[in-house]
C-alpha cells in the first residue's frame, strides 16, 4: 500500500487550502448566513457532490482527490460540504444510479444546492435488522400506487419535503427481497402523518410515519418494481464506504484531552491520572485502527472494486468507541457528571452530557454492533451462519 500522495493530489490540497485560508467563516462566528455564503461559495467550486458525475451537475472528481479534501476539510473543521445530508449521502447516489432522466433533472440540483431535507423511510416497528421482512404495502392503481403502513425512527421527518420509502409490493412470500419497491414520496402529501418521537437526550430528531391511503404518482418509483432492495444496498453501500468519521471521532478525543486538562482528579489535571492517560491512548489508537481500516476500502475503490463487509468492522469500532468516549468524558469531570446542560458549573455547556446520552445515534442507527458482528464472522472469517 502506497501512503504517500502525488504531486498532483498535492498541488489539489495547495489550492483547498488557499480556498479554506480564504473563505472558510471563523468557528465562532458561524450564523446562518456566513453559512448559507459558504454553501454557495463551494458548491460554485462544484466540491458539494465532489465525486458525481459531471453531466448530473457533480465535481467529477476522483476517489483520492475527495481524500485530500475531505481531510482537508476535517482538519480546519468546515462545515459539511451542502447541507443536504441523506440527500447527499445515498438518496442523490441512488437516484443518479437508479433514476430516470426526469428525476435525476428533478431531484439532483436540489439535492446539491441543498433546497430542502430528504429522510429515510425503511425501519417499520417489527423490521429492523431484518429489515427485508418489512410491511408496509403499496398496490398499483392506475398511474399510482396505494401505500398503506407505518414507517419509525424516521431521522429528521419533521423537517424533510421527501422521503425515500420503501414498500412491499408483492405479497408472495417467495419473493422476500424482490417484493419490495423505492417510492420517492413528498411529506406533505394527503395520507401522510409525521408523529415525532422525543429521544433520551431530550431531542426530538426522529419520528413515526402513518401512510393511509397515500397516493404516489408511479413516476416516483426509484427503480423498477420489485428493484427497491438492489436500490437499498446500493444505497447504504455510499453510507458506509466513508472514511472521513475518523475525523469527527478525533475532533471528540481532542476535546476530551482538553477536558482532561482542565479537569481536577485527586488534587491533579485528570489528564495526569494513569488510568485517564491509558484509555485516551486506547481510543487514539483504536482510531488509528479505523484510519488504516479505511485505507483498505479506498484501494479497493482506487482498484474499482466494490466496498464489502469490511465496512463493518469500521461501524463496530465507532460504536464502542462513542461509547467509551461519552463514559470516559464523564469519569473525566467527577462530581459534575450528573450534571445537566444549563446546570450551573456544567464543564463545556452540559455537551458532554448530551454526547454521552446520544450513543443510539452512531451505535444503532445503520445497523446494530450485534448486526456487523454476523457480517464480520459469516463474510470476513468464513464462519457459519447462526
Ligand atoms: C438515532 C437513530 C436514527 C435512525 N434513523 C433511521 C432513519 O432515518 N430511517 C430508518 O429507516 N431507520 C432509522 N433508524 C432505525 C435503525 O435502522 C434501526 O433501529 C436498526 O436497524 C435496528 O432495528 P430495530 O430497532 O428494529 O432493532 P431490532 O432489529 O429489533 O434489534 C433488537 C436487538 O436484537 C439484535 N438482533 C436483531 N437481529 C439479530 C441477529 N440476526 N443476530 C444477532 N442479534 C440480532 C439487535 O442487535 C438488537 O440488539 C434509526 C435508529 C436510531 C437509533
Amino acid at each position: 500500500m502506497d501512503f504517500e500522495f502525488t504531486p498532483e493530489e498535492e498541488a489539489f490540497r495547495g489550492e483547498v487550502h488557499k480556498f479554506l485560508d480564504e473563505n472558510l467563516p471563523a468557528e465562532g462566528g458561524r450564523d446562518p448566513a456566513s453559512v448559507a455564503k459558504w454553501n454557495k461559495l463551494v458548491r460554485e467550486k462544484r466540491w458539494v457532490g465532489f465525486s458525481w458525475p459531471v453531466e448530473v451537475g457533480g465535481g467529477g472528481g476522483d476517489i483520492m482527490q475527495q481524500v485530500v479534501l475531505k481531510e482537508e476539510m476535517a482538519r480546519r473543521k468546515a462545515p459539511p460540504l451542502g447541507s443536504c445530508f441523506m440527500g447527499l449521502a445515498w438518496v442523490g447516489p441512488a437516484i443518479i444510479e437508479y433514476g430516470t432522466e426526469e428525476q435525476k433533472q428533478k431531484f439532483i440540483p436540489d439535492i446539491l444546492d441543498g433546497k430542502y431535507q430528504w429522510c429515510t423511510g425503511y425501519s417499520e416497528p417489527d423490521s429492523g435488522s431484518d429489515l427485508a421482512s418489512l410491511k408496509c404495502k403499496a398496490v398499483r392503481d392506475g398511474d399510482h400506487y396505494v401505500v398503506n403502513g407505518q414507517k419509525i425512527w424516521t431521522s429528521i421527518a419533521m423537517w424533510s419535503k421527501w422521503m425515500i420509502l420503501l414498500v412491499r409490493t408483492s405479497a408472495n412470500p417467495d419473493d422476500k427481497h424482490d417484493g419490495i419497491t423505492c417510492l420517492l414520496v413528498e411529506m406533505d402529501s394527503d395520507g401522510l402523518e409525521v408523529r415525532p418521537i422525543k429521544n433520551m437526550a431530550g431531542g426530538a430528531m426522529f419520528a413515526e410515519v402513518f401512510f393511509n391511503d397515500l397516493r404516489v404518482p408511479v413516476e416516483n418509483r426509484l427503480g423498477d418494481e420489485g428493484q427497491g432492495w438492489r436500490v437499498t444496498i446500493s444505497a447504504l453501500a455510499h453510507e458506509r464506504s466513508g472514511i472521513a468519521e475518523i475525523h469527527g471521532l478525533l475532533r471528540s478525543l481532542e476535546a476530551i484531552t482538553e477536558l482532561a486538562r482542565t479537569c481536577r482528579k485527586n488534587g491533579k489535571p485528570a489528564v495526569e491520572d494513569p488510568g485517564i492517560r491509558r484509555r485516551l491512548v486506547k481510543a487514539g489508537t483504536r482510531i488509528e485502527a479505523m484510519r488504516l481500516n479505511g485505507m483498505r476500502f479506498l484501494t479497493k475503490q482506487l482498484k474499482g472494486e466494490k466496498v464489502g463487509p469490511e465496512t463493518s468492522i469500521n461501524k463496530l469500532h465507532r460504536a464502542a468507541l462513542e461509547i467509551e468516549l461519552g463514559e470516559l468524558a464523564l469519569e473525566i469531570q467527577g462530581s459534575a457528571a450528573p450534571l445537566m446542560k444549563g446546570a450551573a458549573d456544567v464543564p463545556d455547556d452540559g455537551r458532554w452530557q448530551t454526547f454521552a446520552l446520544s450513543w443510539p445515534e452512531v451505535v444503532i442507527g445503520g445497523g446494530t454492533p450485534n448486526i456487523q458482528k454476523n457480517i464480520i464472522a459469516e463474510r470476513i472469517l468464513g464462519l457459519p451462519k447462526d
